[in-house]
């Protein structure tokens, strides 16, 4: 595999550069071009790979194989010397998110000595595993203060190159396995670690480091967190779900979380209140019910199909009803689905569990229940009257 020479290692704000075509052929992904010389990243490190064109041809994937950079494109390119053209603000969101890691890693060792094992720059967020799971909220706060303290003053960020053997001599965050020449990032006074990937030049550039969640894991905690415009982007974000909530609430935004408690306790009050209304009203529904219906062999049957329009406990209404002495209740209510409650008076001489076993196998859904009391559930609507009907035949 012939070497691609990386510009972007001594100059990571190359984002146009001309080089020579060494190798290109057709393969399943798209067309495989190497070049003498690179500015395109490749993913590696945990750092994505960079996009934009080739050529002008679209540029798909960028990757590594060996000491060869392999870009992907979405066409034939012709031979010989083409331009490479950046995607700029992808590339210097990536430079924002990697350097950032690296001041927020040392700020962590700084802070509690705890050690980054791994990274990850995602599309949305990133995150570092620290090799600890006993942060807490306070810890993370002392080393995002840190870090962003490290953002202001502005502090250089270098580039070096040593050999292995020197790189081993040094205390560095972040040790490396690779032989021959070391590349080494320099956070100026702060974080001095090997690595390929891009950074900016300044920690000023990075703008801002935002730590946003955390989670514990057995022996870790992933921290996630976001720099530069992707912290621009989520306070915006977080202030417009605030202002909308709290236009919702008719307060401020500050106020949200007393708010938001004060009327789950107002809802809560109010369920309990229309329960009791509405196991009040079923009483007198069933006192009525019982008053109106014939008695017939020795026992009324009160028939009764309850909508929502009722405003009355379909199963409250039952129990009610089967609270009186001598009755029978087959109560259905209307829904999708419907669904039945049977009920007796206490010790009656009906199965009213069986009986609605028998209703539900003929009608459809399901359900059951003991000798006093049933239900069932899952009936289509229309079938209810059916259902009543068929129930009322079995009582005998
Ligand atoms: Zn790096």
């Amino acid at each position: 595999m012939p070497e691609t020479k990386r510009l972007y290692y001594t100059d990571c704000y190359l984002r146009e550069f001309e080089a020579q075509i060494v190798a290109a052929e057709q393969a399943e992904r798209g067309f495989r071009v190497i070049l003498d010389q690179t500015a395109f990243y490749p993913e590696s490190g945990g750092q994505p790979s960079d996009r934009g064109t080739l050529a002008g041809l679209r540029v798909l994937d960028v990757t590594e194989e060996g000491v060869a950079v392999i870009h992907w494109l979405d066409g034939k390119p012709e031979q010989g010397r083409v331009k490479g053209l950046l995607d700029w603000t992808r590339r210097f969101d990536h430079m924002q998110q990697h350097t950032g890691q690296h001041v927020l890693s040392a700020a962590f060792e700084r802070t509690g000595h705890y050690r980054t094992v791994s990274f990850h720059l995602g599309a949305e967020v990133s995150s570092i595993d620290l090799d600890s799971d006993r942060l807490a909220e306070r810890q993370l706060e002392e080393a995002e203060d840190l870090a962003n303290r490290v953002v202001f003053e502005d502090r250089p960020v270098r580039i070096s190159f040593r050999t292995a053997e020197e790189a081993s001599r040094l205390e560095l965050r972040k040790p490396t396995e690779r032989e021959g020449d070391v590349r080494l990032v320099e956070v100026e006074g702060f974080d001095l670690s090997a690595c390929g990937g891009t950074h900016v030049s300044h920690t000023g550039a990075i703008g801002i480091i935002a730590v946003r969640r955390f989670e514990r894991m057995k022996g870790l905690t992933r921290v996630e967190f976001l720099c530069g415009r992707r912290a621009l982007l989520a306070a915006r974000r977080d202030h417009r779900l605030l202002t909308e909530s709290a236009r919702l609430f008719s307060g401020a935004a500050a106020d949200l979380p007393a708010l938001i408690n004060k009327q789950s306790e107002e809802l809560r009050s109010q369920t309990r209140l229309r329960v009791k209304q509405s196991e009040k009203l079923a009483e007198f529904e069933a006192l009525e019910l019982v008053r109106g219906a014939t008695e017939r062999n020795g026992r009324k049957v009160i028939r009764q199909v309850v909508t929502a329009d009722d405003l009355v406990d379909a199963k409250a209404l039952a129990h009610a009803i089967a609270a009186q002495p001598g009755v029978v209740a087959l109560i259905g209510e209307a829904g999708s689905p419907a669904k039945l409650y049977f009920a007796q008076s206490a010790g009656g001489p009906c199965d009213m569990g069986s009986i609605l076993k028998q209703t539900v196998a003929k009608t459809g859904g399901k359900g059951g229940g003991a000798r006093d009391f049933a239900q069932g559930g899952g009936l289509e609507s229309g079938s209810l009257e059916e259902a009543l009907s068929f129930a009322e035949r079995l009582l005998g």
